[in-house]
């Protein structure tokens, strides 16, 4: 039952206006609208789970009926808010930092405060500005956190299209900000949906995927994806990946950085998103000689805090294995082989292999 200042298109339409002005003062880059229909991607997830393109990530293949109809997932869902938010501070390098093998490059999201945190406080105050102006309207926030197509949501809503590199693009942001939606029960006027995608002939993001994850244009197989393998993987990194990852030790964003659309990424004002611990500049021994306590103390809030301390060492050591040989490294991995657990071993060993030549 709406509330009677609600019961006309034109409320409607100014509650609508009026959500967008506040989702701006509270920092999102764009706000949009939509009555996602998704039923039309059941048949094509469950196809790239068959494939085994998730990789270990089982979560990926439950709740099968709450990702494809949101009123499950949030009884009384009518509308879908789809929200973005910039990442990238201006002062943050990126290209150049990959390639510098003796720094370590973080996924240019995870360098600050969580992103969960930041953007689900804000999501929640959205919601419960609209609570102010129209009462209970039956609402549930979410950000990465439950089974839900941001991205197709996203398309649907208007706010751009999914590139072959699997991510939203919009002609004005390029793709380095985050997504978030607020479920909600009224019935707001929708925008209109992007229906059709700009990546033409470009294949840049297939083509420098280090290690060749894509199968194919908009199909990604995770497990061989560098964001998969140092964030959600906890097991030995295969062999003949471990080179193609370079110095990237927390996540991976070359098939951003050489889309076309990235160079109208805008920078964010968020000072959540500003780098912590120095780690857009550390050097990747320097982050290696971290102890437990160290690690667990400098990501505190941080996202990086979810890879854990062993496979934040490990995969720092296939850095350290990648980049220019100096004593340095030498010694950092020496000593580390005596305390190491048996999975950090392999990648020590490894990584020592790499330079025994040059050595
Ligand atoms: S994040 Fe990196 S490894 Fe993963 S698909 Fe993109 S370019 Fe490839
Ligand atoms: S690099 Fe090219 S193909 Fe890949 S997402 Fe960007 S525009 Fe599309």
């Amino acid at each position: 039952m709406l509330p009677d200042q609600l019961n006309s298109p034109d409320a409607l339409q100014q509650l609508a206006n009026d959500i967008k002005q506040w989702a701006k003062e509270l920092g999102f880059s764009d706000c949009r609208i939509v009555d996602p229909e998704l039923e039309q991607y059941r048949d094509q997830f469950n196809q790239w789970l068959a494939e085994g393109y998730h990789g270990t990530m089982d979560y990926l293949a439950n709740h099968e009926d709450l990702r494809f109809q949101p009123a499950i997932l949030h009884t009384g869902t009518r509308r879908i808010l789809s929200l973005s938010m910039s990442y990238l501070p201006e002062s943050v390098e990126t290209v150049k930092r990959l390639k510098t093998p003796e720094k370590a490059y973080i996924a240019r999201y995870a360098l600050g405060r969580d992103y969960h945190k930041t953007i689900r406080k804000r999501l929640t105050q959205l919601a419960q500005r609209i609570e102010q102006a129209v009462g209970d309207h039956g609402y549930r926030a979410f950000v990465d956190s439950a089974p839900v197509l941001e991205r197709q949501i996203a398309e649907q809503a208007g706010m751009g299209w999914i590139g072959k590199n699997t991510l939203l693009l919009t002609p004005k942001a390029g793709s380095l900000f985050l997504l978030g939606e607020v479920f909600t029960n009224l019935p707001l006027p929708v925008d209109k949906p992007q229906t059709s995608r700009h990546c033409g002939s470009c294949s840049a993001c297939l083509d420098k995927c280090p290690t060749d994850a894509f199968v194919a244009p908009w199909v990604l197989d995770a497990s061989k994806c560098i964001s998969y393998l140092t964030i959600e993987y906890d097991g030995i990194i295969p062999e003949e990946l471990r080179s193609k990852m370079g110095n990237r030790i927390f996540g991976c964003d070359d098939c951003q950085l050489v889309c076309p659309w990235t160079k109208f990424a805008k920078y964010t004002q968020e000072s959540d998103f500003q780098p912590r611990h120095n780690l857009d500049h550390a050097d990747l021994v320097e982050l290696f000689e971290w102890d437990e306590d160290t690690f667990m103390n400098n990501t505190a809030g941080s996202p990086i805090r979810r890879t854990g301390y062993e496979n934040w060492r490990r995969n720092i050591a296939i850095a350290l294995g990648n980049a220019p040989t100096s004593e340095s490294i030498i010694q950092s991995l020496t000593q580390a082989l005596p305390n190491a657990s048996d999975k950090l071993r392999v990648h020590v060993e490894w990584a020592l292999a790499q330079h025994a030549a040059k050595y």
